[in-house]
């Protein structure tokens, strides 16, 4: 299946990825072989699925049933929270793209969602939350709002970083 995914579209889907990453404070993994197989992966899934499941999953082949492995996937986030990288490593910190800190394995979050989503909504008196039961993070310098376990490293819309980030609280 792979050998139809030309050499070019793989290029061209890496720089795309690249671009929105770097844009929005996010990072490609270095390693670009690695990187290239990954993007490689998901142009195969692209054409098996109708849609890019994540190159390091298995999935259904139902899109309702995987939406949540859809890349950019809903772990990445906490995973670069909590590891530094996403499951397959296709998105690291800045540690890791600064060569501070390797990659290593990470622990499947998929099917721990719902425990730890439970557990790690943490609520405070006066918190504001979202419908989806996550806390509210508010960028204080230009005013983001975003409902999720922790802020991103660096606002999407100004580029500030995780600490300039204030939980969004009721008056
Ligand atoms: S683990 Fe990484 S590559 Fe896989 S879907 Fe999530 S963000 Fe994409």
């Amino acid at each position: 299946m792979s050998k139809e995914i030309s050499k070019e579209e793989v290029d061209r889907l890496y720089k795309k990825l690249n671009e929105e990453a770097e844009s929005g404070g996010y990072h490609l993994n270095p390693d670009t072989d690695l990187t290239k197989k990954l993007v490689r992966g998901l142009l195969v899934n692209q054409k098996r699925y109708g849609y890019q499941a994540c190159p390091c999953r298995l999935a259904s082949g139902e899109k309702e049933k995987d939406m949540d492995i859809i890349c950019p996937c809903d772990y990445r986030d906490p995973d670069l929270g909590e590891y530094g990288t996403c499951y397959c490593a296709l998105y690291v910190d800045q540690e890791i793209l600064k060569g501070k800190k390797e990659v290593k394995s990470i622990p499947e979050r998929r099917f721990r969602k719902k425990k730890q989503s439970s557990a790690e909504k943490v609520k405070k008196p006066g918190d504001k939350i979202s419908k989806s039961g996550y806390p509210v993070w508010r960028c204080r310098v230009c005013g983001y709002l975003c409902a999720r376990e922790k802020p991103p490293a660096l606002c999407p819309i100004c580029k500030a970083r995780r600490e300039r980030f204030e939980r969004f609280a009721l008056r």
